[in-house]
This record gives structure tokens, sequence and C-alpha cells, in this order.
């Protein structure tokens, strides 16, 4: 061969430990970072829920609250042994906004994104983490393929469905799909996405 190519680099032997190191920093602050934005979001959604007043003159619906699951009721991040079960755990400040929103005699939709095949073990997260209470679980179909203009177009057609019955207030959620389209309510939370660990 006339041009043997290089043998390949590490990462580490270029840019060295110390820069390691200060990514594995900066992922770090990442997740304080994250943690108070997440804080920082839940805080207004609650603010909001306490400023509420229903001025609609037509209080025939119900007011309903649109919550995703994963990066917004429970945490992506970690989970918790229960038994001999590993479970996902539930993100804290969401279950004040959560526990509010039906103090306040509003209703819970959860729309996620997760297959409907999962809906038993996800009812079990969500009532072992103290979300048992909500007027419908909507999952997606296991027929469809998971890709992100499906998951969009999924979820604003579960809305345009709710907002038949009852009055969108509120919708809140980590992905973009979950507060942007069509019957958002009248205001959306959107939540920071969990920062990648994998540096
Ligand atoms: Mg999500």
């Amino acid at each position: 061969m006339n041009n043997p190519l290089p043998p390949p680099l590490f990462p580490s032997e270029i840019a060295g430990a110390e820069f390691f190191q200060r990514v594995r920093d900066t992922a770090f602050k990442g997740t304080q970072v994250y943690e108070e934005s997440f804080q920082c979001v839940c805080n207004k959604a609650l603010d909001f829920l306490e400023a509420w007043e229903d001025a609609r003159v037509d209080r025939s619906k119900l007011s309903a609250v649109i919550l995703d699951i994963d990066g917004t009721v429970l945490d992506d991040r970690k989970s918790t042994r229960i038994g001999d079960q590993k479970l996902m755990s539930a993100h804290l400040p969401m279950r004040h906004v959560y526990n509010k929103i039906l103090e306040d005699g509003h209703v819970v939709f959860f729309v996620s994104s997760r297959y409907r095949k999962w809906e038993t073990a996800t009812k079990q997260t969500l009532g072992l983490h103290g979300f048992s209470t909500y007027e419908r679980l909507c999952l997606f179909p296991d027929e469809w393929p998971r890709n992100a203009y499906l998951i969009w177009a999924w979820k604003d057609e579960m809305r345009e469905a709710i907002a038949k019955e009852y009055h969108i207030l509120a919708c809140i959620g980590d992905q973009q799909c979950d507060v942007a389209g069509s019957n958002i309510g009248e205001r959306q939370f959107k939540l920071p996405e969990p920062p990648a660990y994998d540096c």
C-alpha cells in the first residue's frame, strides 16, 4: 500500500485529560442548569394556575391541562428501585403542579408518544408516583412508525379531540410538539430537555 492511513488517534490523545475533565464539569453544570430551569418553569405554571380566573362566558366545558409523561412528570434520567422493580423516577416539581391542577378543579390528560402496548406499565408507574388521577391516558398507536412528524401530527390530533369536550387551559411538556401546534390552550409551558450524560 503506497499511502497507508495513519493510526487512529483517540480524543484523549488529541485533547488531553484536562479537556475531558472540563467536559465532565460542564456536563455536571448542565444538570444543575437543567434542574433550575425545570423548577423555574414549574413555578411559572404554579403562578399561572394561582392567578387564573375563569373569564369564559360559556363554562359548560371542564377545564383541562394536557401533560406529557417522559421528561415531564417522569424523569428520563433516573430510576428508583421499588421492591424488585426498577422504575423511572418522578419529577417532584411537576408533582406540585399536578396536585395544584387537581386542587383547582381542572382535569388532567396525559398525552404521550409511548406506545399503547406499554399502557399497563405506564399506569403503574404513574400511580406509584402519585399521578393516578387523570381523565384519559392517550398513548401512541402501536402500529405507527415512530417518527417526529407522526408524533407531532398525532399529538395535534389528540388535542383536537380533547378540545371538543374540554376547555384546554394549558399544555406542559419537554418537547416542542407538546406545546406548539393547534389547540394548545391559554398557556404553554416548555420544560427543558434532559441533558445528555454520555460525554
Ligand atoms: Mg417528553
